[in-house]
């Protein structure tokens, strides 16, 4: 029983300072810098609150939406930046509009109430985001573009 409440301390502190901290902060992206963890995100080398703000920018609703009519305009399509991906092509109509937005600026020089430039955007399929976070040092969309080019000529080289 003293080990439960003992353990469920830290918590218990944490979800009070989140709590407070949203309260306190006054601007829709402080908000965004409480609450849990997301997994499969790994935090960044530059902390916590930039991984955070890096997550916020690139998940905003508006911000998504114009980069994804924007390159619908250009290329009449949502495909993954990395991997060459289009849900809509895998998955048919279910597949439409689907697509994940990833903020290229690096992590360090994202300052608080910015704004976010649509070249500054990178679309990408589910897959490739998450490899791109899921080391502590995050690749760049370059990085997994060449990793995904490697294995596809491994492939074509030693097929099952
Ligand atoms: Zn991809
Ligand atoms: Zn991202």
């Amino acid at each position: 029983m003293w080990d439960e409440f003992a353990n469920a301390q830290p918590k218990l502190a944490a979800v009070v300072a989140a709590i407070r901290g949203a309260v306190e902060c006054p601007t829709p992206e402080a908000h965004a810098l409480a609450g849990d963890d997301e997994p499969g995100i790994e935090e960044a080398e530059e902390g916590k609150v930039l991984t955070r703000l890096h997550r916020y920018r690139e998940r905003r609703r508006t911000l998504v939406e114009a980069k994804k009519k924007d390159a619908l305009q250009k290329q009449g399509c949502l495909q993954c930046e990395a991997c060459d991906f289009n849900f809509a092509k895998a998955y048919g109509p279910a597949g439409d509009g689907i697509i994940d937005v990833h903020h290229t600026k690096p992590v360090h020089t994202l300052r608080p109430g910015e704004t976010t430039k649509l070249s500054e955007l990178a679309l990408l399929c589910a897959n490739c985001h998450r490899v791109i976070h899921s080391k502590r040092k995050w690749l760049s969309v370059e990085q997994v573009r060449a990793l995904r080019k490697k294995t596809q000529a491994h492939e074509t080289q030693y097929p099952i």
